[in-house]
């Protein structure tokens, strides 16, 4: 029997499709660059793409291809022992195309490498300080994994010349084992953010947590406060989609009313920027929240 599953009203979007969008859109298939935005059909395309202004506007690109060599249950990249090799052609050409491009604020990312000896460290530095050269007025934003607990892979990053350095939690310690690969831990993960401040303590850190996971009220609240204890000036709150039926249950539709209360309890607790809401990605309007919180 098939299971019929019903969306919350809040859940139910299109992806709307201004003329900006459809602009980008075709400039970029010329740029060679593979956009987080496009691949996972998110649903904030136009607002991010577009942003408020040029200097707002958002995107996250992928680096070190497509294949990770982690698999945790919430997520849908494909994975493999031994993905291909790096492309040693991708910071330059990731730079050049980003000057061409002309967005305001950029996410970087990739899948997690610990196939290779630095865990890409060394290619992500690189691909930061190449972009930092070419295209001086881009905020960037990089977004990485844990480097398998390497704190000097997180240094090298952290001092490559960025401006937000991004880990995600993804949810809280319990549920951690069941939620994310069983390399990555919520005390390894915590030590990365950490450190980041300690390298270069001028650097905005930050995370996300995924909601509807099945995590307490009194979880969240104690994370939260792990959060604040080292420093971190920035988390983002969403809701949890199963990506497939292979993929772990959904255990609870957050209303948006909930979202907004924890998004209060987080700014009370200081953080400097907190976006919380159904649809809110890592990266959602990254660039607005900078320039409005940061800059200012
Ligand atoms: Fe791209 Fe992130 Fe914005 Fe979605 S939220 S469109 S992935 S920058
Ligand atoms: Fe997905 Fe990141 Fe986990 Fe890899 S490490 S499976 S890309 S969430």
């Amino acid at each position: 029997k098939r299971e019929h599953v019903r969306l919350p009203d809040w859940l139910k979007t299109e992806i709307p499709v201004s003329a900006g969008y459809n602009r980008i859109k075709d400039d970029l298939r010329g740029l060679g660059l593979h956009t987080v935005c496009e691949e996972a059909r998110c649903p904030n395309i136009s607002t991010c793409w577009g942003g408020s202004s040029k200097s707002t506007a958002t995107a996250t690109i992928m680096l070190m291809g497509d294949t990770c060599t982690r698999g945790c249950r919430f997520c849908s990249v494909k994975t493999s022992r031994r993905p291909p090799p790096l492309d040693p052609l991708e910071p330059e050409n990731t730079a050049e195309a980003l000057r061409r491009w002309g967005l305001g604020y950029v996410v970087l990312t990739s899948v997690d490498r610990d196939d290779l000896p630095d865990g890409g460290a060394a290619h992500f530095a690189k691909t930061i300080s190449l972009i930092k050269q070419k295209a001086p007025g881009i905020l960037l934003e990089a977004l990485t994994g844990d480097f398998a607990g390497d704190l000097a892979m997180v240094e090298q990053v952290a001092k490559s010349g960025l401006d937000v350095y991004a880990h995600n939690m993804e949810t809280v310690e319990d549920l951690t084992p069941f939620v994310r690969d069983p390399r990555a831990t919520f005390r390894q993960s915590l030590a990365v953010l950490a450190h980041a401040k300690k390298s270069k303590p001028t650097l905005i850190t930050k995370t996300s947590l995924m909601l509807g996971l099945g995590e307490a009220p009194l979880q969240i609240e104690a994370t939260l406060q792990e959060l604040r204890h080292i420093g971190v000036d920035v988390v983002t709150f969403g809701q949890y989609m199963r990506p497939t039926k292979r993929h772990m249950k959904v255990v609870e539709y957050v209303t948006p009313e909930k979202f907004d209360e924890w998004g209060q309890m987080a700014r009370d607790m200081g953080f400097l920027y907190v976006a919380s809401g159904p649809l809110v990605r890592s990266s959602y309007k990254a660039g607005e929240a900078f320039i409005e919180n940061v800059l200012r």
